[in-house]
């Protein structure tokens, strides 16, 4: 079997291309913009190649430099859309600073360098090896609770691409007369062409895979959240407060639990129409979320009735909470809705005779079922031993 080097680069740009292309049919138009940069980032590297061997047309002329540095432009842009991926799929990554760096250092320097062979090949194939070692670590490290196998796919393609490519730098820079273009006969040249045809096909298979996960993802996620006020619904409610109770609980920790209503929203609805209404509730649910901090959890448990879970917090803070969350909407509700919106309020902070969430909001209801009683607008604190109901008659 003879393999060569302009077969397997016309076979791995032609691939490169078909798939750039047919993905968007596959994938449809309305995509993630962690798929959409993984698509983009095939088509940038597609033209890149195409470039380079359109580079080679006009060989060690102006129109070769100006061809492929764009192309080591556009390799070193593909890198940054898959780092731009990863981190809408996995979370923040690491070194995004150096890789942005060396985004621009390489196809600087490569411009610079054209005239000498091997110092042009040397520096542009090491710092392309750096970018894909830089891009094998974003996919597995830090460990993100997103991201199954795939992740390890990835990883094995950026580092055999990573170790192939510094081989050809090294090859370039110091045995030049055993590479002296990229397609070159050398059987390391020939062991990273055809290996850059296997990871394009993994990587691809990888991408949608995590793209699958991704939409399963916010599938789930769907069905945890209020679509109005992309807050929890009462289902998301139930399985972040749940958690929130067990760990305070275990912990002995404080933990406040606020039921809130909004006061005459029927009026709200009569005055401002069904949209305005909802406008209303759209904004209660940003000054909600806007107050919390991490580890609180705030839902719409149905109509214009919230509870906030307050991690770490007592009494006290959730008296903070509460005029916090009054003021703030003073301001807002008059700037964004041209009316002022109240709401009453009832706090139960958890005691050692709350053996559940559901004793916890049971509390927190009978007390905003006072404030209520008592006038709206206003914070009832429930006590642990006080029958709330009758002390509000
Ligand atoms: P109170 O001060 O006693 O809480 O009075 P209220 O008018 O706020 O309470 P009530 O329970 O009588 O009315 C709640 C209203 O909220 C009735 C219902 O039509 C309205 N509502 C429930 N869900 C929505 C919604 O998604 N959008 C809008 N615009 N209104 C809603
Ligand atoms: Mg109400
Ligand atoms: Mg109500």
């Amino acid at each position: 079997m003879r393999l060569d080097a302009d077969t397997l680069l016309i076979v791995n740009v032609a691939n490169l291309l078909v798939l750039a292309s047919t993905l968007p049919v596959i994938m449809g138009q309305k995509l993630s913009p962690a798929a959409s940069a993984a698509r983009r980032s095939l088509v940038v590297q597609g033209v890149g190649w195409v470039a380079l061997i359109l580079s080679g047309l006009w060989p060690e002329s102006w129109i070769d430099q100006a061809l492929s540095t764009f192309s080591m432009t556009c390799i070193s842009l593909s890198h940054w859309l898959w780092f731009q991926a990863f981190k809408a799929w996995l979370g923040p990554r690491p070194f995004e600073k150096l890789l942005v760096a060396i985004l621009w250092l390489m196809p600087i320097g490569y411009a610079l360098t054209f005239s000498s062979y091997p110092v042009r090949v040397g520096w542009s194939n090491l710092f392309i090896a750096l970018q894909l070692l830089l891009l094998a670590r974003a996919a597995l490290r830090p460990v993100s609770a997103a991201g199954g196998p795939w992740r390890w796919v990835m990883f094995g393609c950026f580092v055999l691409m990573a170790a192939l490519t510094a081989g050809r730098g090294i090859l370039g820079a110091f045995f030049t007369e055993l590479y002296p273009s990229f397609t070159a006969p050398h059987p390391f040249n020939l062991a990273a062409l055809l290996a850059a045809n296997v990871t394009l096909v993994l990587a691809n298979v990888s991408l949608l895979v995590a793209w699958r996960e991704e939409a399963e993802r916010d599938l789930r996620d769907q069905a945890n959240i209020d679509p109005l006020t992309t807050v929890f619904n009462r289902k998301g409610w139930n399985h972040a407060a749940t958690s929130a109770f067990a760990h305070a609980r275990r912990h002995g920790l404080p933990l406040a639990l606020l039921s809130l209503d909004l006061d005459h929203f029927k009026q709200i609805n009569d005055l401002h129409g069904h949209e305005g209404g909802d406008s209303a509730l759209r904004l209660f649910g940003k000054v909600l979320q806007g107050g919390l901090r991490a580890g609180d959890v705030v839902a719409r448990m149905g109509g214009e009735e919230f509870c906030v879970l307050l991690a770490q917090g007592g009494a006290d803070a959730a008296n903070g909470f509460d005029q916090r969350l009054r003021a703030t909407l003073a301001d807002e509700a008059n700037k964004a809705l041209g009316h002022s919106l109240n709401f009453s309020a009832g706090l139960a902070c958890l005691s050692a005779n709350d053996e559940s969430l559901g004793t916890l909001m049971r509390r927190s209801d009978e007390a905003l079922y006072c404030a209520k009683a008592q006038g709206r607008a206003r914070l009832i604190v429930a006590t642990d031993q006080t029958p709330l109901l009758s002390a509000a008659g």
